[in-house]
């Protein structure tokens, strides 16, 4: 079973611009600059080549691994000799493609660096129909032990589908028992995670958190969080948005209090920022690919 050729070209068209808004990203981040405006300048471009963030721009600097987005009126810039993973998602009608690159300003970093992307190269090499996860995993945690470093254990991959980031096969990074095979037609989020060989090799999760998702539907008292959840749900559905999003939603002194609710209502999830367990920097690389019968095809 392949994939209608409609949805095929919704996902390459995601691709590509998920594609050209990382390595625009490459080319241009520096020291110094505020990461809202990194973030901000990611989902323009998306919007421009005529996309839709499939999630918030993620700009996670050295020990956080993942899930960093500016709240409003962030001040954070982007601190000398760090190493930054930016990790993008797009979306064209609910057909998500998600890339990340990281950028390392201290050349200590180089391998860490080097060697996501080359694990993330081993499993292009090797993904296709028919693969399981165990082989897959065993197959990342040797390319990158073998470059003397250590992967993240508890940061996988993900099946991708339709308005869903991950749709619930996990693509392991590390050597794990599983039945669970890779099929032909399925898309996922490939993304091995580095760290030093020092360091605890997993992930905890941090105090903040500035990225959520639509749960349920529940009944809400203040009418502007009956507003917003509305908005979220139209605007958003089942990806994961940020409270940059919402501005001028609902009345400036009415947002506080509605938003609130609606987290405190559990009619959201949200995603604590990933933090290394030992401090440790991270780096991470990743594609969109799509499984075929004998081999895949990088979307991004
Ligand atoms: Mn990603
Ligand atoms: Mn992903």
């Amino acid at each position: 079973m392949t994939i209608p050729e409609d949805i095929l070209q919704k996902h390459q068209r995601a691709g590509k611009i998920a594609a050209e808004v990382r390595e625009e990203v490459k080319r241009t981040l520096r020291e110094g600059i505020p990461i809202i405006d990194v973030c901000e300048q990611v989902e323009l471009m998306i919007r421009r080549k005529g996309g839709k963030p499939a999630f918030p721009c993620n700009v996670s600097v050295n020990e956080v691994a993942a899930h960093y987005t500016s709240p409003p009126g962030d001040k954070r810039r982007i601190p000398e000799k760090s190493l930054v993973k930016v990790d993008i998602g797009v979306h064209v009608d609910g057909y998500i493609a998600d890339t990340a690159v990281t950028v390392g300003f201290n050349s200590e970093y180089e391998n860490l660096v080097r060697t996501a992307e080359e694990a993330l190269e081993k499993a292009v090499e090797i993904f296709r129909h028919g693969l399981s996860m165990s082989r897959f995993g065993s197959m990342i945690q040797k390319t990158i032990k073998i470059r003397g470093v250590k992967p993240v254990s508890n940061l996988t991959g993900h099946k991708i589908g339709r308005y869903l980031i991950h749709a619930g096969k996990s693509l392991p990074n590390v050597s794990h028992f599983s039945t669970a095979r890779i099929i032909e037609g399925e898309i996922y989020g490939v993304e091995p995670f580095t760290t030093l060989p020092k360091a605890a090799g997993k992930v905890k999760n941090g105090s903040e958190a500035h990225i959520f998702r639509l749960l349920k539907h529940k009944s809400l008292k203040n009418p502007y969080a009956k507003q917003l959840l509305n908005y979220i749900r139209e605007n958003f559905r089942t990806l994961p948005f940020t409270e940059r999003w919402l501005h001028g939603c609902v009345p400036h002194d009415q947002h506080k209090d509605a938003f609130s609710e609606l987290l405190s209502s559990k009619s959201l999830v949200s995603y604590p920022v990933f933090i290394e367990a030992s401090g440790n920097p991270v780096a991470q690389a990743e594609h969109t690919i799509l499984a075929v019968k004998d081999g895949c095809i990088v979307l991004t």
